[in-house]
């Protein structure tokens, strides 16, 4: 068993391609309340969580909605894919902002581990183009993303370590 330590007041992103289990990971481990999802707030400005032109007005809402929560120094989580080092620094600012911790949640999984996953989904058509973009980024900042200014960077290898884990929250000070 891993044990994945989180700050108890502040922020998780969450990092991984499409397909990785990040929004089934955040299922298990925390409370629906907990989790705030690009996807769910692109569906809330668009009725379609596909709709790549609502973007910018999703990623507003997640900003928006991760700061009233800090606010209130609630632990949350932003499943989202994160695998740009500007997305994170963005969230990582909000967590600073209101003097509170950010953890790095990377589900580090094969493109063919995600491409297989994502074929199977009924939700959504991810080509394997996208994630291999995903995973490019991804890489090139994987070994450095513990200077982005996390308390934190837990990094799961495949899905064994990541049905493996456990979340444990730790005080924030
Ligand atoms: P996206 O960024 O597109 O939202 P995601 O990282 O949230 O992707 P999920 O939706 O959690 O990915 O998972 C993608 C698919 O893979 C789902 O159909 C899910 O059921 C399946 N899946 C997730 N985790 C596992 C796992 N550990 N083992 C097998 N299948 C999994
Ligand atoms: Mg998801």
């Amino acid at each position: 068993e891993r044990v994945l330590r989180v700050p108890d007041a502040g922020l998780v992103l969450l990092v991984g391609v499409s397909g990785s289990g990040k929004s089934t990971a955040a299922a298990r481990w925390f409370r629906p309340t907990q989790v705030v999802s690009s996807d769910a707030c692109r569906a809330l400005v668009s009725d379609d969580e596909n709709d790549l032109a609502a973007t910018g007005d999703a990623f507003e809402l997640v900003h928006t909605i991760a700061a009233k929560r800090l606010k209130r120094r609630l632990l949350t989580v932003v499943d989202a894919t994160n695998v740009r080092k500007d997305d994170r620094a963005q969230l990582v600012r909000i967590a600073k902002e209101h003097d509170l911790p950010a953890a790095a949640v990377v589900l580090d999984v094969t493109e063919g581990t995600a491409n297989k996953r994502n074929a199977e989904r009924t939700d959504r058509d991810i080509p394997p183009r996208v994630v291999s973009r995903q995973r490019r980024d991804l890489r090139r900042d994987l070994k450095r993303m513990d200077r982005e200014g996390f308390r934190r960077v837990h990094v799961l290898r495949g899905e064994e370590e990541a049905a493996a884990a456990r979340v444990v929250p730790e005080r924030s000070w």
